[in-house]
């Protein structure tokens, strides 16, 4: 099925929409602190953060994961990194550095299947595998 948001086509698969939390967040059916938006990536605050700047970024169109959407659409997970770049500079991330994650299927521990960024900051973060 295809919605019309803002202009923008969003492609749902098969059980999605209704289903997919970060959908209903595009479609403005659950509330999220918005940081950035472009006409095809959104950018939120993480309900849980895990760093003082803890945002997430996602493609509107909807991808199950990093690798189907890399896969399906580079461009548009181009456009997801360099809107998470742009959310860095705003948020005064650049000088000391950040972390961007995509937590992918079950051993990456992917809780939300709708493809994420995790754009992590505003301090030291320490090795990733601790
Ligand atoms: P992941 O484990 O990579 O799938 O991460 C899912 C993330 O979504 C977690 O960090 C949650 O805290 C976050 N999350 C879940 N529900 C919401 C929500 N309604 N608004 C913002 N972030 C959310």
């Amino acid at each position: 099925t295809y919605l019309r948001y803002r202009g923008v086509a969003l492609t749902y698969t098969a059980g999605m929409g209704t289903d997919c939390l970060f959908c209903r967040i595009v479609a403005g059916e659950i509330p999220a602190t918005m940081v950035r938006e472009t006409p095809t990536t959104l950018a939120f605050r993480d309900i849980n953060p895990k760093a003082p700047v803890h945002v997430l970024v996602i493609p509107k169109e909807h991808y199950a994961d990093v690798a189907t959407l890399a896969q399906g659409d580079p461009a548009l997970a181009g456009e997801v990194l360099a809107t998470a770049a742009a959310v860095a500079e705003d948020e005064g991330l650049l000088g000391d550095g950040f972390r961007l994650m995509f937590n992918t299927g079950t051993y990456g521990g992917q809780e939300v299947f709708h493809a994420h960024a995790h754009l992590l900051g505003g301090a030291p973060l320490g090795p990733m595998l601790a």
